[in-house]
């Protein structure tokens, strides 16, 4: 998520903002803003849009004057992208100013406690809150009144400070989120990433979790959060401007796919608040919920793909029926719904044009609407009567990884938070399932260090012309997901079927040699599966089976195999769903397709 940027040296420190943000770009954001110390005072300018909206503020840097300075694109997640609410944040005396990258979790309850101290905001952000309670906490000591709101915060960030007591530093510190220090000639820098700082640096710090870095024109010290020294290691960046962009893998898919523990880890965990699932945002009371006869999800692409699933999920946890539609479907076919129906939207973008009509036609029918959304601010989000944000950060590959599992996380979170509403799930196991959530990035990151097995997999498959994936149940739905992600970015052809419904028809097309990828996760199928693997290999297929560890009496039906940890049934989709993107990127990889921008696709389809 977003970009920072902070520089102290000799020369005019807002060309170079913009310049470093401009290497940032990449990562999306909504809006720009630098802050500069001009001598006397820090200067703040920002607005919404583009760079190029700031650059042409500020005269392309020539009317802040300054040599110390922090700048940051963002990408909302606290607020609508608004001048207002665009980064640098500052205190109310003016003392301090900051950037920030990622999100603070407790920020709702340390702003009423600011508040009750007479402090007053102008912004929606989490951030502004962190400048407050820095000049909070400042009795003189730098360092101290960052260590002490460092100790107070929960969440992830990584933040650029700047004090007009200390005019000579900016300070650097990271959590959870992207940080490193760039080593100049007389200059020193903090960036979100490489890029912005290879035009004047190779040399570089990676910064460990609350290590605080103050940069200054003639050094860098690094402090840990005893206020000792700490040695760092020099690391010379030999990479070339597009390789640091991606942070060193080969594509954005690539690199999404490996952020995907994080952004589920974002997702969910400011969302559990002592052991209770708290979602602060949604307005329905339980009485209305109590009143859903029906729970409809309408998306298009993978995100109906992560509505199939939810039909599994929802009507298990809540015993509420549960259709799913895709929107172009959904908005002709005169759809019978009432005020009891609540309608689930589902966008990466929020503003997938189909699921944006879908939603208003919900809504003139009278239904209940929460939407799952990526982009704060966005045509759905807005438009819906309640919306659970994705924390997945941008995402810029074409193919949807880390959207799509955020996804799922938001709906296992509404399914549980719904089931405890309504008292159908019991105490016991709202504990079990809220912990099984909680063990999710930890397993979503084990597996995907099975990366390299996989990549030697794809190598027996890549020139293929035809895979089929075959489920059962939930797995059915995954399925759906793993065939989708082959044949978007790879071109092969691929289908999804029930594992039942394939001797119905589609068996026929089963040759000597034709990939079946059986997904067999679910215990209680595990034997069915078995069945259907067997008929396929009767007539000849290769199989690929993806099951959990230790089942592996998987092994004497298929000829390969991808396991996935053991978590609950109703969360191993966001396990399995691992291996098949992986093994859909390396196929494409070894096809040498276009991988990030696969032909005739667009990231946000915003037409009919
Ligand atoms: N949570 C902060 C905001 O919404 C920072 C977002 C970012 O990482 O750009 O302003």
């Amino acid at each position: 998520m977003c970009g920072i940027v902070g520089y102290v040296g000799n020369d005019q420190v807002a060309p170079i903002l913009l310049k470093g943000l401009a290497k940032l770009e990449y990562r999306g954001y909504d809006s720009a803003g630098v802050a500069v110390y001009d001598g006397t005072s820090i200067q703040v300018v920002k607005s919404k849009g583009r760079l190029k909206v700031l650059d042409e503020k500020i005269h392309g840097g020539a009317d802040l004057s300054g040599t110390v300075g922090i700048g940051h694109t963002r990408w909302a997640t606290h607020g609508k992208p608004s001048d207002l609410n665009a980064h640098p944040h500052s205190s109310e005396s003016g003392r301090f100013a900051i950037v920030h990258n990622g999100v603070i979790e407790n920020y709702l309850e340390l702003k009423s406690f600011l508040a009750e101290q007479g402090c007053h905001f102008i912004s929606e952000t989490d951030t502004e809150v962190v400048a407050q309670l820095l000049d909070f906490n400042y009795h003189g000591d730098l360092l101290d009144a960052v260590i002490t709101t460092l100790k107070k915060i929960r969440g992830s960030y990584a933040f650029g400070i700047l004090c007009s007591d200390f005019p000579d530093r900016v300070i650097g510190v990271r959590k959870e989120s992207p940080l490193i220090v760039g080593l100049g000639n007389g200059e020193n820098f903090i960036a979100s990433d490489i890029p912005a700082i290879l035009e004047r640096t190779r040399d570089i710090y990676r910064l460990q979790e609350n290590e605080i870095a103050v940069i200054k024109a003639d050094g860098v010290t690094v402090y840990n959060m005893e206020k000792q020294t700490v040695e760092k290691e020099t690391c010379h960046i030999d990479w070339d401007i597009s390789a640091a962009e991606k942070g060193g893998y080969d594509h954005f898919m690539a690199k999404e796919i490996m952020e995907q523990p994080k952004a589920v880890r974002d997702t969910i965990s400011p969302r559990i608040k002592n052991g209770r699932i708290v979602l602060d945002h949604i307005s329905l009371t339980r009485e209305q919920i109590e009143k859903f006869n029906r729970i409809l999800v309408v998306a298009c692409g993978s995100a109906y793909h992560v509505g199939v699933v939810a039909k599994y999920i929802f009507e298990r946890f809540t015993h509420i029926p549960v259709e799913v539609d895709v929107a172009s479907e959904f908005r002709y076919r005169d759809p019978i719904i009432d005020k009891n129906v609540l309608v689930l939207v589902i966008s990466q973008s929020g503003e997938t044009a189909d699921t944006l009509a879908a939603l208003r036609e919900a809504k003139r029918l009278g239904a209940r609407t929460i939407s799952i959304v990526n982009v704060v601010g966005s045509s759905i989000a807005n438009e819906s009567d309640d919306v659970l944000y994705t924390w997945a950060g941008p995402e810029i590959a074409v193919a949807t990884t880390k959207a799509y599992s955020t996804q799922l996380a938001v709906i296992y979170l509404l399914a549980i938070y719904i089931s405890e509403k309504i008292g159908v799930m019991s105490e016991a196991d709202y504990q079990f399932y809220i912990s099984e959530l909680q063990s999710l990035p930890d397993k979503i990151a084990e597996t995907l260090d099975s990366r390299e097995h996989i990549h030697e997999t794809a190598k027996q498959f890549y020139q293929k012309d035809d895979i089929f994936f075959i489920g059962r149940n939930i797995d059915y739905a995954m399925s759906l997901e793993g065939s989708l992600k082959l044949k978007e970015i790879s071109y092969i052809h691929s289908e999804a079927y029930a594992a039942g419904e394939l001797k119905h028809g589609t068996i026929s097309l089963i040759e000597n040699g034709t990939l079946v990828i059986a997904l067999a996760t679910q215990k209680r199928l595990f034997e069915k599966m078995m069945s259907n693997v067997k008929e396929v290999k009767a007539r000849g297929a290769t199989v690929l089976g993806v099951t959990t560890y230790g089942n592996q009496h998987i092994e004497k039906e298929s000829d390969f195999v991808f396991y996935v940890p053991e978590i609950c049934d109703m969360m191993l989709p966001s396990l399995a769903v691992l291996p098949l993107q992986i093994f859909a990127y390396y196929v494409a990889y070894l096809k040498g397709c276009d991988i990030d921008k696969p032909k005739n696709l667009a990231k946000s389809v915003t037409v009919e």
